[in-house]
């Protein structure tokens, strides 16, 4: 299996929209093929278009608030003592995380299509959040499907949601988590899409929703090649970008730009979720070496029993709480171009003392976990690598969990 140069990683499909020949596709009933080949048709036609482009680069600077600040960890890296440390602020973005990109786009496409009505999914409760945001600014009504295990779990964004105007639709079907509200939101819009645009909140689903999702959060890789130029002179050597990954748009976001650099000069390493250390259950398909499966319309490696019936998953955070992953990152790990491994729930909270004891930034529990795995490798390095960490998200969200885990919580 092997990545072409000079292209973006989203276009190498074939025409099945299969990537590295099995994953990915277009799983979908009979009745989404048109909805679906209309809406690859929409993004086809305006992701060129100087227009649209003009007024999406606007609001990424104007409205998401254009670039996120990178910053060196000092006191992390000196406390462990070897690589250098460096954090990319993605939670500096209006709303708080990464998912505000591809809410654009969405909200951009639907206004093009003439539709009046937005929906979508959420986990860890950022896309809704991101969602109701962008249909506000665009006058559009919004539906947000959520479980209701992440509405009791994520009540900042929840109250967040609402305060936007945003109807928040409980689902409290099977494991009452992102997985269940994505199939749901999926199903709404089979019946409903004639006047709603749907947008799936990562870079999962049939392939037009991970082309745009990519397309989107490739923002944070453009930015971090210029900082990177301003910072060290070019792309330093012996960089490696961390990342955690759910679904898995912002580490394709965040790596986007370097997947044509030698492995040995820019390292990606992505870090799922591995559930609590007790536990069988993890949120970790691509490190825990999970079989192909299909869900919610695409080919990937997914969390699974040997009946292939979709398995429980288990994470502290709600936002890597997913049993699937973006075909992208199925086709970057068996490449060998990006390596996968996961965090444990204490390693991330773990991560997220120490982190917070010694610096000024708040990451939530998804990007704790990528911290964790900063923290395992520094220390085998010295400071002429690199690692840079995408801080995703803020903590604020996560506030009653690590309360309830670490005693307190303060920001
Ligand atoms: C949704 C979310 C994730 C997981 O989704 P990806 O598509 O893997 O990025 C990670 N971090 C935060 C803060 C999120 O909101």
């Amino acid at each position: 299996m092997k990545i072409k140069r000079n292209i973006p990683l989203i276009d190498q499909h074939d025409k099945n929209g299969f990537y590295g020949g099995k994953f990915g596709g277009n799983y979908v009933a009979e009745t989404l093929k048109k909805p679906i080949d209309d809406l690859n048709k929409l993004f086809e036609k305006y992701r060129y278009d100087k227009k649209f482009l003009k007024e999406r680069d606007f609001l990424y600077e104007d409205y998401v608030g254009k670039p996120t600040r990178l910053i060196k960890l000092r006191n992390l890296t000196d406390h462990l003592g070897g690589a250098q440390i460096y954090a990319k602020m993605v939670s500096d973005a209006n709303g708080g995380a990464h998912k505000i990109y591809n809410a654009i786009t969405h909200a951009m496409l639907c206004k093009r299509a003439n539709k009046k009505y937005i929906c979508t999914d959420t986990g860890a409760g950022y896309n809704g959040k991101m969602f109701s945001m962008v249909a506000k600014k665009f006058g559009l009504g919004c539906k947000i499907f959520m479980g209701t295990k992440d509405i009791k779990r994520q009540k900042p964004n929840c109250d967040a949601m609402k305060k936007n105007g945003a109807e928040i639709v409980p689902v409290d079907t099977g494991s009452k988590t992102l997985v269940d509200a994505v199939s749901e939101c999926i199903r709404y819009w089979v019946s409903n899409c004639d006047k709603v645009h749907m947008g799936i909140g990562s870079l999962v689903g049939p392939n037009v929703f991970v082309k745009i999702c990519g397309w989107s959060t490739t923002q944070i890789s453009r930015e971090l090649k210029i900082q990177l130029k301003d910072e060290f002179g070019d792309v330093p050597k012996r960089l490696k970008l961390i990342n955690c990954v759910g679904g898995g748009s912002s580490a394709y976001g965040f790596w986007s730009e370097f997947i044509d650099y030698k492995k040995k000069d820019v390292e990606l390493i992505g870090v799922e979720a591995g559930g609590r250390s007790k536990s069988k259950l993890h949120a970790a398909p691509l490190s825990k070496n999970s079989k192909i499966g299909v869900l919610h319309g695409a080919a990937a490696y997914c969390v699974q029993n040997s009946d292939g019936q979709i398995n429980e998953t288990e994470s502290i955070s709600s936002g890597l709480d997913y049993p699937s992953v973006s075909p992208i990152h199925c086709f970057l790990k068996d490449s060998g171009r990006a390596r996968y491994t996961y965090a444990t729930d204490e390693e991330a909270l773990k991560a997220f003392e120490l982190v917070t004891k010694l610096e000024e930034i708040s990451p939530s529990l998804e990007p704790a976990h990528a911290f964790a795995e900063a923290i395992k490798i520094a220390p085998k390095f010295n400071s002429s690598t690199t690692l840079i960490v995408n801080s995703c998200g803020d903590s604020l969200k996560d506030r009653d969990i690590i309360k309830k885990h670490l005693g307190s919580y303060s920001r």
